[in-house]
């Protein structure tokens, strides 16, 4: 049995991963503290739940499992919350992660598929960043990411661990068959958040900051989505599986859209009022992240089919009207 041990398997990204694993033949271990994720999400494969702070619970998990491969999800992703407490982001991002590779080298797993950021490569103006631009990340949450990066690289020397590292600029959209979508708890990310604005779930929308030096002042992001981007992981497992070496590659479209771009889309998509107001920049947020991509179109053969803006705004409205989980 192909087992694969998916942390964070009951968050956004993670639940899609293990539909999309599934899918392709493998059995998807979700391995959860559900702090931020949902027991809900969970439909794919088993279930256990554990912190990876906690490395004899990690043990018992490989050893019950004997998982062929990696797929690390689980982390603390807020940018805005990465700047007020710091400690916490290095502290479960990267002494979390720490311990999971430990314990995947100590149970012979060999594979480890890892979600990094774009957020790694900090704020570089007018650059189109591809996978060998310089990493200087502005706020800790991207600072704890390229530090497990240096770790996977420590360990592949030590080890034979071998990794793929995927750099996700921003990931949107839901499963088109609504199985599983996107619902954080605080909810910090701009597709939802506008979602909930416009059908009255809070009140409007605030664009953090309209001084940027972009055509409309405000920031630019290169918008994926989450259905292509667990697509790119199953590819990713294969090459390890193929023997291939580690590799880093860029998760993205290659086209940025500003914060204003994106509401007036969603006002497009759901024939209704965006409520906004505008106000100061967020601590941590780059002026504009927009991806090279190629190296995983080229050399996964990855088919990024649900990438456009439209796409993405319509299967997270869908899910925004009739999905959820039970807080
Ligand atoms: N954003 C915004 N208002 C919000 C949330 C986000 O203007 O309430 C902006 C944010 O400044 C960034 C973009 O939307 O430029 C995407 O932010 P998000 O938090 O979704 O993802 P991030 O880029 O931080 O990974």
């Amino acid at each position: 049995m192909s087992n694969v041990l998916v942390t964070g398997g009951a968050g956004y990204i993670g639940s899609h991963a293990c539909k999309a694993l599934k899918a392709a033949g493998f059995t998807p271990v979700t391995f959860d503290n559900l702090i931020t994720g949902w027991q809900d999400a969970v439909k794919f494969g088993p279930f256990e739940q554990g912190d990876l702070l906690d490395r004899a619970r990690l043990d018992e998990v490989f050893a019950k499992y004997k998982p062929i491969a990696v797929m690390h999800f689980a982390a603390l992703s807020q940018v805005g919350e990465s700047m007020s407490e710091p400690g916490k982001y290095w502290r479960n991002n990267v002494s979390g992660s720490l311990n999971l590779i430990e314990a995947a080298v100590a149970a012979g797993c060999e594979n480890f598929v890892f979600s990094s950021t774009c957020a790694t490569y900090g704020d570089q103006d007018n650059v189109v960043l591809d996978e060998n631009s310089a990493q200087y990340p502005v706020n800790a949450y991207g600072a704890s990411k390229r530090a497990i990066e240096d770790i996977l690289r420590d360990f592949e020397a030590s080890n034979d661990l071998r990794h793929v590292i995927f750099r996700y600029f921003n990931v949107a959209g839901a499963d088109p068959d609504g199985d599983v979508g996107e619902f954080h708890q605080p909810e910090t990310h701009l597709v939802p958040l506008m979602l909930d604005a416009i059908d009255g779930k809070r009140d409007a929308l605030t664009i953090f900051g309209t001084d940027y030096d972009t055509p409309d002042g405000t920031c630019i992001r290169d918008y994926v989505h989450v259905c292509d981007l667990v697509d790119a992981h199953v590819l990713g497992l294969k090459w390890l599986q193929d023997g291939k070496g580690s590799r880093v590659f860029n998760l993205g479209t290659g086209s940025g859209f500003s914060v204003r771009e994106v509401i007036d889309h969603s006002r497009e998509v759901t024939n209704k009022a965006v409520p906004f107001n505008e106000g100061a920049r967020r601590p941590g947020d780059c002026t504009k992240l927009v991806s090279g991509s190629q190296r995983a179109i080229d050399e996964l053969g990855w088919k990024p089919e649900r990438s456009t803006l439209k796409q993405m705004i319509t299967d997270a409205w869908r899910w925004h009207q009739t999905g959820h989980y039970d807080a």
